[in-house]
């Protein structure tokens, strides 16, 4: 082509990046790639390897180890070995490690994104404008918080041996995610990149190597989801740090159910996209092109349900098509190219599949002429119209190229479009008038918010999901936590045996015969005290003999408190003021029956008075501690690299279940159930089994407090007969085990993974806080 010709049409020629540094890497280094175990390189036992492949010419790139079980012992070893010393080195000798690795990732920009482009097929401008950067920016930024980890998270230690399963859309950016706040936080690593895209760990195990870290403090093993499994599902393995696919989250959360193990879990997502009327057009339509269309769509956050509003939607479709026929689809390894390969051919084939059952669906589905490469996997950029809410491709995660688009009325449509999804990972609201753009920001249920903006990732902001979008954070702040446990993490677990033998007994049983009123006490469900649905009851027993009885509830009776809960989520917007209020009258009337308790505590436990006086009275002072903090556990402001705002806000987590101990029934109900009310959660507690009368006896005080119907209910009984049912309803997003088998709750809780705490009774404040709450961070870029 000529200068006059390429002045004329004015189309981009062609601008290739060198790949020279990464061949010699490659060919210095390969073809057949080992692993990093204990500082060394190391070629599997069993000798067993897999070949990797540039998606973009389908050419070669090396054979890489495909690590057994052996392997992932030899490198669990070595991190467990390396821990001791690792976890008691000083935060500042931590963070010179972490700074150098920050700088050696910078050193070699240009190499690791070129790996990173041939071995993922995404273009070289994403890998050098994005994802190396923010490498290395999450390796600085962490190197501050090992820096300042005594400082700042006194009374916690590091989790221990961390497991850690990455997968191939952001192979190194996800490796910073997992490892750089491990090591700040002084644990060791095993880490497992995905199959098609280990090239990258490989270049990142080099520049541990080479800045001195000791040996086993970085283990990188490579192989498919069977030595992923073996990672997750080893026995010395103290945390599992896990991001892919909601399906293989599920798995994962299964395998370490039970098993002690802390998990965090980064999922799926179906993330909505919501243009408003009054939008910027032309930003909204440059937004979603990188909101669905960077790195080809395989994006977990990937803006991929578009939400329009009714009036500007057939402009905005005309204006979107005519941008979707001019992005450049083609080798990544040139500099003017939008969009490049999809990772693999099974990958390709899953895109086209979902397409097709969307037109089979009755879906419209449109694709711009452009021109793709002969070969190699590629797929355009494609829009489907004409979907009902309820269909496979609406609904469902396709990890590629792919928009859906539906239109809305009004606000409202569209906070209950936006959240018509299993997934919570993020959104992205689009509005010039700040009232919308909030109001709508703040009723997503989603981890990250962008406001006028998209695709905004900072290692001091945390990044993670609500609902099946998994759970805990990484980045910032709030990242740290999840490679963290506070200090005494023995959980103070009440005696869970049932007091005696309890027999089912009819409900006009009493404790003396010879009573004619019932005095039963009944469950209180939706603001109302309601008989068990089964009707049998229990004696409460004290050291005289029968104290009292209470209902024996089934699982019908969970089903109706969760019924109640879900339906009183208006307490989660209900102002902190009013919360704390609320909160603040429940401990005055409570205090004012202080002796009609005490006595009954006594009863109950055996307890001398003044012991069980005591007890009230911490209780009424529980209610006053967690009514103070319902409107002081502020977010934060973070600060980023972006110009703008970004707003960590606490939000409630939903509907919790509690498991209340035996021990000190009253104020142990109190200090679970107070903080999840305090932060706007709607809970089903479920108190003492032993001495269920102190929370029964709460109803009247309750009633008489202004506490909305439905933000707290009491469901009484056996807890083996009805917790299983409340860890496995759909309806609960979280479980606080306070008592009974936390392995047993998470086991039954896997279904819609929630999150499950062992409660720690002695825990700070700030850890029953942090318990009750999820973090949504909300970007605000402005200027003018
Ligand atoms: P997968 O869940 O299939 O794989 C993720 C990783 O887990 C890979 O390393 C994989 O190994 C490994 N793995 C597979 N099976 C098991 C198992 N049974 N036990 C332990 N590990 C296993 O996801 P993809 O790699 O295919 O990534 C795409 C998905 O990930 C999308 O659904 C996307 O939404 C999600 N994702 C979420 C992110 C988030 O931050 N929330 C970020 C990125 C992706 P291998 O593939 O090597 O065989």
């Amino acid at each position: 082509m000529t200068v006059k010709e390429i002045l004329e049409s004015l189309d981009w020629g062609p601008a290739p990046e060198s790949d020279k540094f990464a061949r010699e890497w490659l060919d210095q280094h390969g073809p057949s790639f080992g692993m990093y175990i204990n500082g060394q390189w190391v070629t599997p036992e069993s000798g067993d390897n897999f070949e990797s492949f540039n998606p973009a010419t389908g050419e070669l790139l090396g054979t890489i180890s495909q690590a057994g079980e052996s392997d992932v012992n030899s490198a669990v070893a070595a991190a467990r070995a390396a821990l001791p010393s690792w976890s008691s080195s000083p935060g500042h000798v931590r963070a010179r490690y972490l700074y150098a690795i920050a700088r050696q990732v910078q050193k070699h920009h240009r190499l690791l994104a070129v790996i990173e482009t041939l071995d993922n097929g995404k273009p070289i401008r994403e890998t050098r404008d994005a994802d190396v950067p923010l490498v290395a920016r999450h390796f600085y930024h962490h190197a501050g918080w090992a820096q300042l980890f005594d400082e700042t998270f006194p009374g916690y230690e590091p989790v221990g041996v961390c497991g850690q399963v990455i997968p191939w859309n952001f192979p190194l950016l996800m490796l910073a995610w997992k490892i750089a706040p491990a090591l700040a936080a002084g644990n060791t690593v095993v880490l497992k990149p995905a199959e098609f895209t280990s090239i990258s760990a490989l270049v990142f195990a080099e520049i541990c190597n080479s800045v001195g870290l000791p040996p086993g403090v970085v283990n990188i093993v490579t192989g498919d989801g069977k030595t992923g499994a073996l990672i997750t599902e080893h026995d010395d393995i103290d945390k599992v740090a896990f991001t892919g696919s909601t399906e293989v989250g599920r798995i994962i959360r299964k395998a370490t159910a039970g098993s002690g193990k802390a998990l965090t879990l980064e999922l799926g997502g179906k993330s909505p996209f919501i243009v408003f009327e009054d939008a910027d057009i032309d930003s909204a339509i440059e937004g979603l092109v990188n909101a669905i269309w960077f790195n080809q769509g395989q994006v977990c956050c990937a803006g991929s349900r578009l939400l329009v509003q009714e009036s500007i939607a057939e402009r905005f479709h005309e204006k979107l098509r005519s941008r979707m026929a001019k992005l450049r689809i083609g080798n990544p390894m040139n500099k003017a190219i939008d969009m490049g390969a999809i990772v693999d051919e099974s990958q390709r084939k899953t895109i086209e599949d979902m397409c097709k059952l969307g037109c089979d669906e009755g879906g419209e589905m449109w694709q711009p002429s452009t021109e793709l490469p002969e070969q190699g996997c590629f797929f355009p950029p494609t829009l489907f119209t004409n979907v009902s809410p309820s269909s496979t491709i609406v609904q469902e995660e396709v990890f590629g190229p792919v928009l859906v688009s539906l239109t809305f009325r009004n606000h409202k449509e569209a906070i209950s479009l936006a959240n018509n999804t299993r997934y919570g990972l993020a959104g992205s609201v689009w509005s010039q008038d700040i009232d919308t753009a909030l109001e709508v920001a703040r009723y997503i249920r989603a981890g990250a918010i962008w406001v006028n903006c998209t695709n905004q990732f900072d290692a001091n902001a945390g990044f993670g999901g609500y609902r099946e979008s998994g759970f805990g954070r990484e980045g910032g702040r709030e990242g740290m936590y999840a490679y963290m446990r506070p200090l005494s993490s023995e959980t103070k677990t009440g005696n869970s045996d049932v007091k005696g033998k309890q027999k089912p007994s009819t409900e006009s049983s009493t404790s003396s015969g010879a009573e004619s009123v019932d005095r039963t006490a009944k469950m209180y469900i939706g603001g109302k005290q309601k008989r068990p649905d089964g009707g049998y009851t229990m004696d409460v027993t004290g050291p005289d003999g029968t104290v009292g009885q209470v209902g024996r509830g089934n699982r019908k009776d969970i089903r109706d408190a969760v019924e109640a809960a879900s339906g009183a989520t208006k307490w989660a917007t209900t102002n902190a003021h009013t919360r704390s209020q609320i909160l603040y009258y429940i401990a005055e009337n409570l205090e004012q029956r202080s002796a009609e308790f005490a006595t009954r505590i006594s009863a109950m436990t055996g307890l001398t008075t003044e012991a069980a006086e005591s007890e009230v009275a911490d209780a009424v002072s529980e209610w006053f501690r967690w009514a103070a903090w319902a409107d002081k556990y502020d977010g934060a402001v973070h600060e980023t690299t972006m110009h703008g705002l970004v707003l960590a806000l606490n939000e409630p987590l939903g509907v919790v279940g509690v498991t209340c101990p035996d021990e000190s029934p009253l104020c142990g109900f109190t200090r679970l159930v107070a903080p999840l009310l305090a932060m706007g959660n709607s809970v089903i507690a479920v108190p003492s089994q032993s001495n269920p009368l102190a929370a029964t006896d709460l109803y009247q005080v309750l009633e008489t407090s202004d506490l909305p119907a439905g933000v707290l209910n009491i469901v009484t009984g056996i807890h083996s007969e009805f917790v299983p049912a409340l860890a496995s309803h759909d309806g609960v997003d979280s479980m606080w085990v306070g008592t009974g088998d936390v392995d047993e709750v998470q086991i039954a809780s896997v279904s819609n993974m929630k999150r499950v705490w062992k409660v720690n009774m002695d825990a700070s404040g700030d850890e029953f806080l942090r318990q009750s709450t999820h973090v949504k961070n909300i970007w605000l870029p402005h200027g003018v």
